[in-house]
């Protein structure tokens, strides 16, 4: 009898491996997802700049100066990149929990968020106050 010989009978072809972006991935789950008029709101994320980068630029571990530079380059991609607006507002009514998203870091979103809170606070005492 003869030895067995290990074949390639039963093992799947091997499939090019695509590395893809936060945005990418997102978008991608997304159109899996969710229903087909939600699609336009996230469709802009496969455009985003950062799909030509490395995704763990945009995702810094921390906000401390270990990380400044990493944050500052990851901005700088953001400064450029044609859907910046889109994203900054998604990740922003989103409530992102982490990453960099349209050149606002984690604490950025909050500072942003309190300040558009106060805002609308503000306004809202100027209304009744009229
Ligand atoms: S603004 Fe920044 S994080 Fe957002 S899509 Fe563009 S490059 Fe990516």
């Amino acid at each position: 009898m003869a030895a067995h010989t290990p074949t390639a009978v039963g093992i799947p072809a091997m499939q090019p491996f695509t590395v893809l972006s936060r945005h990418q991935r997102e978008a991608r789950a997304r159109t899996a997802t969710e229903p087909r008029d939600r699609h336009a709101g996230t469709s802009w994320m496969l455009d985003g700049a950062c799909n030509d980068e490395n995704p763990a630029l945009f995702q810094p571990i921390g906000e401390s100066a270990l990380y400044s530079d990493q944050i500052e380059e990851a901005r700088t991609v953001c400064s450029e990149c044609c859907v910046m607006p889109l994203c900054r507002e998604y990740a922003l009514e989103t409530r992102q929990p982490s990453g960099i998203w349209g050149g606002l870091t984690e604490r950025d979103r909050e500072q942003e968020l309190r300040r558009r809170s106060r805002q609308r606070q503000q306004q809202a005492s100027k209304r009744a106050a009229a």
